[in-house]
């Protein structure tokens, strides 16, 4: 008897694909991966320069304004007087004002005083004096005009600058320590790793149309500074049992939607090794990771569902062709904050010195200004950090009270409250398409409002304020996160507002931040609200205890 055919199930579904190249989808699934199919991103170099520069920003093809540009660090800035509660129901276009905000990426925050003074000059000449130093290192301009990105580019390169793929379906800017080379406790010097990664791989086609933005932390930094729990890829410096330094790779950290913290893969990388193992794990990200939704096309998300130990034999059977041996996880973090802030000795005998400019907001002149104060006391390089702060390196011990003086004359704080110390603010709703409501000012309002109110508090306590649901500024890992959204005042009005998030850390015991449940405050509230949560911790807090435990 022959068994009966089994009634096709109408409700049996297939997996679905989801867009992996490796897998055989080869077809776009949708609209950025269309176009990113039709034309490599990097190709818009060109067309920047020959046509786009002088025929005026009417002759820019929309695939191109509102997708290629970002390959070259370029996003078109918010129009102004377009109110948060306007973000999500207007078309793109509507919100595209006529001016760019440019990316520069600045790949282990490092720089000479001439680079930064090409910034300054192109700060002034044509972004009308704005520059934000990011969370990432990078230093970001404003009102950009498209007649004047080649005559940047041509600076910018002179001094060995560049904006290519500082935004985009890319590998962005690469994270390391600021104190790489000099700090005397350092595991190992991340610098080589960083620069030779960039040379080989930032630019080429292999590795220019990803799933999504593609995050690199590298460094050795006993502070491990460049937050490797939210990077993409991350190598930390340790020291295998032989006494050798070298990397612990970590993969698959990320914020904004779907929080997650990397994954270790418990694998030793020789210095030498780092590049090829950062091409292997991109190479996964490229041809396995999800393309199907642009919300799910992280690489956090393909870790999360291999996990490491699949992670890992992928790497090295399908990309490396050799093991890795296992190695050591990172050494305890040592204690303290991770912003370098402050005056503190380098392994020479000089100092460095870290300062604060408020929520990373400086402009041209003070850019100036900062390379003609390290100059003036023997220093030759500056770093940006990751926490929105800078500092100046190798200043010789006779002239630290002195560059503190004139650091502290120009509202550059190296010895900063806690609250100008870690408040950190993303772009919000002055040049960003994406915000619900503004940040910058409002989160420069608080620390002096906290200040005022505060002023003996000391203890560490991060303060993240994000313009929208996004995580550019981090909430998720701040003690108090507040995430930007329109809410109700005691009027009954929809006024700028933000959900708070408390609670969340990196670091030894990372977590991610308690959306509190209904608890929202008004821009006008924000003083009122931190300042009750910061008294309240002071009473109830253990001997000892962070904000976060
Ligand atoms: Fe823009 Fe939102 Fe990112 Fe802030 S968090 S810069 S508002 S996308």
């Amino acid at each position: 008897m022959s068994t009966p055919a089994r009634p096709a199930n109408r409700h049996h579904k297939r997996p679905r694909g989801e867009g992996q190249w490796a897998l055989g989808y080869r077809e776009p699934l949708n609209k950025n991966e269309e176009n990113k199919k039709n034309d490599d991103g990097l190709n818009v170099r060109q067309r920047i320069i020959d046509v786009y520069s002088k025929r005026g920003f009417d002759s820019i093809d929309p695939a191109d304004l509102r997708g290629r540009f970002r390959w070259f660090g370029l996003y078109t800035q918010r129009k102004p007087g377009i109110d948060g509660g306007k973000t999500a129901i207007l078309e793109p276009e509507e919100l595209d004002d006529r001016y760019f905000m440019l990316r520069v990426r600045i790949d282990g925050g490092q720089l000479s005083l001439e680079q930064l003074r090409v910034i300054a000059d192109i700060s002034n000449t044509y972004a009308r004096g704005t520059a934000d130093i990011t969370d990432r290192q990078n230093i970001q301009l404003h009102w950009i005009e498209i007649e004047a990105v080649p005559h940047i580019w041509a600076r910018l390169e002179a001094v060995g600058l560049s904006t290519t793929e500082a935004c985009g379906d890319t590998p962005r800017v690469i994270l390391g320590c600021p104190l790489a080379g000099i700090d005397a406790d350092e595991v190992i010097d991340g610098t080589p790793q960083i620069r030779e990664v960039n040379e080989r791989y930032i630019g080429d086609q292999a590795f220019s149309n990803l799933p999504r933005k593609f995050k690199t932390a590298i460094g050795g930094c006993p502070a491990h500074c460049t937050v490797h729990e939210i990077n993409d890829v991350a190598f930390v410096g340790v020291v295998n049992e032989r006494g050798e330094p070298g990397f612990d790779v970590w993969v698959g950290g990320g914020l904004s939607t779907n929080p997650m913290f990397a994954k270790r893969l418990g694998a030793f990388v020789r210095p030498e090794q780092v590049h090829e193992v950062w091409a292997g794990v991109c190479g996964i990200f490229r041809d396995y990771g999800y393309r199907r939704l642009r919300h799910r096309a992280r690489i956090k998300f393909l870790v999360n569902d291999w996990g490491a130990e699949k992670f890992r034999q992928v790497l090295e059977t399908e990309y490396l062709k050799y093991a890795l041996p296992d190695g050591p996880a990172p050494e305890t973090p040592r204690g303290g904050r991770r912003d370098h802030v402050g005056v503190h000795p380098q392994r020479d005998g000089n100092f460095y010195v870290g300062f604060a400019p408020r929520v990373g907001r400086v402009d041209g002149d003070t850019l100036h200004r900062i390379a003609d104060i390290a100059e003036r006391h023997g220093s030759t390089r500056v770093r940006t950090t990751v926490e929105q702060k800078m500092v100046v390196l190798d200043v010789a011990p006779d002239q630290v009270d002195s560059i503190v003086r004139d650091l502290e004359a120009a509202d550059l704080r190296v010895t900063p409250s806690t609250f100008r110390r870690q408040t950190m603010a993303c772009t919000g709703i002055e040049f960003c398409k994406l915000a619900i409501v503004e940040t910058k000012g409002t989160a420069s309002g608080l620390i002096e409002e906290l200040e005022r109110r505060l002023p003996d508090f000391a203890e560490p306590l991060t303060i993240n304020v994000n313009g929208c649901p996004n995580s550019c500024a981090r909430i998720q890992v701040a003690d108090i996160g507040l995430k930007g959204q329109l809410v109700v005042n005691d009027k009954g009005e929809q006024v700028e507002g933000y959900q708070i998030h408390l609670g969340g850390s990196v670091g030894l015991n990372p977590s991610f931040g308690r959306k509190v449940r209904g608890l929202k405050a008004t821009a006008e509230e924000l003083p009122d609200y931190v300042e009750r949560v910061v008294r309240n911790f002071e009473k109830q807090r253990n001997n000892g205890e962070t904000f976060s435990e």
